[in-house]
């Protein structure tokens, strides 16, 4: 017996541990869907809904075991997106288009006139979800880049693109600001037109001016609140289909990894040769960034297994240090709120197969 080997492989065996988190979205219940399609989503008498939605919520990602859980977003309406301009007076809803593969389409609105404004912040999200749970509560927002798309391409008089942009990035800094001061887990930075804009503009231009814009929000961060920020990829979720799932990732991740965020979460389980991606991933990670894998595909009935799950999760552990490796679901469950193709039960027993699949391969991997 040599205790001081034995000594060594128990630490490092303890310190083997790869963080799992969600993404954010889950459907929500029908009768709230149902209720918010009769009339108006901020309508004061829906309060006891959203309230029940958000408990029910909670109670079942905690019964999953999730070391972190959301709100499942039972309150953005009407999406993951536009949710902080519902309602902003100075819009019109024939804004851009984004085109899913099986030809639905969904619209963001317009802005018509300066100034823009947020109508509300994702921390009052933080507020009602932290009086339900203890546990870690993360919170996603969405980009400035997403964002920008409202702005339309022939200008508005009077109000630049250039003040445009200062409004918006100003908005969205205090959004982020906010959210970590509420004691956020952290926040994630939803940026799915990240891999749309390379089917828009395959020159990449588009892409490159989407991180440009992303970083300039992100620099106003210091390293250690950047510590706490993330940012989402994937190819869209919507009615089980996507927007750009045909766009090479070799595309869309080595301008991904030059954001200056230190946690990435990667849609990864629907990918159809996801070796590829984890290399693209192992070649342009930085050293001071986390990837969250997907390994869990939300748009896929079929509920994944824990040996799956641990399967994907060695894998990727083939490619990603473990200290740089955490695990996700691929997307949201519901990013869109009125979307029930995934029922909430299927949701959470997927969120549950994440977990306990992450802790078997932690324990492989931590050799005990
Ligand atoms: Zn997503």
């Amino acid at each position: 017996m040599e205790p001081t080997n034995n000594n060594k492989v128990l630490a490092k065996a303890a310190s083997i541990s790869i963080p799992t988190e969600p993404i954010g979205s889950i459907p929500r219940p029908i009768d709230l869907i149902k209720t918010v399609a009769k009339g108006d989503s901020e309508d004061p008498n829906l309060a006891p809904l959203y309230e029940d939605a958000i408990r029910d919520t909670i109670e079942r990602f905690e019964a999953t075991g999730s070391p972190v859980v959301t709100d499942g977003e039972q309150r953005k309406y009407h999406n993951f997106a536009t949710y902080c301009v519902h309602g902003l007076p100075n819009t019109s809803p024939d804004g851009f288009t984004i085109p899913f593969s099986d030809g639905h389409t969904r619209r963001l609105s317009r802005l018509t006139r300066g100034p823009f404004r947020y109508t509300r912040y994702a921390d009052s999200y933080l507020d009602v979800a932290m009086r339900y749970t203890h546990l870690p509560v993360k919170q996603a927002v969405i980009s400035p880049s997403a964002l920008s798309l409202m702005y339309p391409a022939d200008r508005i008089p009077n109000y630049s693109r250039e003040q445009f942009i200062d409004d918006l990035l100003r908005e969205h800094e205090t959004e982020i600001r906010r959210c970590l001061k509420k004691g956020a887990h952290k926040v994630q930075v939803d940026f799915t037109e990240g891999r749309l804009a390379v089917k828009i503009d395959p020159s990449g231009h588009l892409l490159n001016s989407f991180i440009d814009l992303n970083n300039l929000a992100l620099s106003r961060f210091s390293p250690n609140e950047r510590k706490r920020i993330g940012v989402h990829t994937c190819p869209g979720n919507d009615f089980d289909s996507t927007h750009s799932a045909d766009v090479d990732y070799a595309e869309l991740l080595p301008s991904l990894f030059e954001l200056k965020a230190s946690n990435f979460y990667i849609a990864l389980a629907s990918e159809r040769n996801s070796r590829q991606v984890l290399r693209i991933i192992r070649k342009y990670l930085k050293p001071d960034q986390r990837v969250f894998v997907g390994v869990i595909a939300p748009s896929n009935p079929h509920i994944e297994t824990p040996e799956e799950v641990r399967d994907r999760v060695l894998v990727a552990s083939e490619y990603i240090p473990f200290e740089q490796l955490g695990t996700t679901d691929d997307c949201g469950f519901s990013p869109f709120s009125d979307n029930t193709s995934t029922t909430r039960e299927t949701a959470f027993a997927k969120i549950q197969s994440r977990v306990l699949g992450t802790a078997l391969a932690e324990k492989i991997i931590g050799g005990h």
